[in-house]
């Protein structure tokens, strides 16, 4: 039988609250020091780890701080700094198309709208999300690897395209919970609810999740 809208937002409401409890400190886990530097690790962090992109960002930031800065390097030297992160090469021409238009159309700063950040070049929803729920204060369902899969075990939404992800979610998680949400879940993701083999039997909300010893 389908769940009602109202029955799935209710469950989601308790599966947030235990997992809140669970997880308190849960994060971002991008080290990052202002907009501009989540903007460009996030970008960077698709498809390869955030641990990784930390190591190669955080020294990096300290020597070039802002857009400008970053348009300062060649693509070579950027290539160099950025060799150890997947696809380093498109991401490092992503990276400087982004600085440019930082620089040129909105003199230096990380814009706070949707509209204008999934403009920016190498820029997604997924990637304004992040920006615009982590510094800005904007409800956002941040889609990531671990949410997607969570989600869907959670049978909070039964598709697997991003888009159709977050509206399914925004459809159920109030907006001032989104943000909190999406911390939450990727920690439960990242710690019990993993890819291959999800542990059930340690998980605290496996009473309300239709998946549960079942994957
Ligand atoms: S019960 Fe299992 S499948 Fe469901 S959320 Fe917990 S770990 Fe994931």
């Amino acid at each position: 039988m389908t769940e009602t809208l109202k029955n799935k937002t209710s469950r989601a409401a308790k599966i947030l609250d235990i997992l809140s409890n669970e997880y308190p400190d849960a994060a971002c886990h991008l080290t990052y020091n202002n907009p501009f530097e989540l903007l460009i690790s996030t970008l960077l962090a698709a498809q390869c780890t955030d641990e990784r992109v930390n190591m190669v960002m955080v020294p990096l930031y300290k020597k070039h701080k802002t857009p400008s800065d970053f348009l300062k390097l060649s693509q070579a030297e950027l290539e160099d700094e950025l060799r150890s992160i997947n696809f380093y090469r498109n991401k490092t021409k992503s990276v400087l198309a982004c600085c440019l238009s930082l620089v040129n159309e909105h003199n230096g700063k990380v814009p706070q709208t949707m509209e204008e950040l999934v403009k920016l070049a190498g820029v997604g929803r997924k990637t304004a999300n992040v920006v615009l729920g982590n510094c800005f204060g904007v409800p956002a369902i941040m889609t990531d690897t671990h949410l997607n899969r969570v989600s869907q075990r959670l049978g909070l939404t039964c598709n697997d395209k991003p888009e159709k992800i977050e509206t399914d979610l925004k459809e159920i998680i109030p907006d001032e919970q989104q943000v909190k949400y999406s911390h939450v879940i990727g920690q439960h993701g990242r710690t019990i609810c993993k890819a291959k083999k999800p542990l059930c039997g340690e998980c605290v909300v496996n009473k309300l999740c239709p998946s549960a010893f079942n994957i």
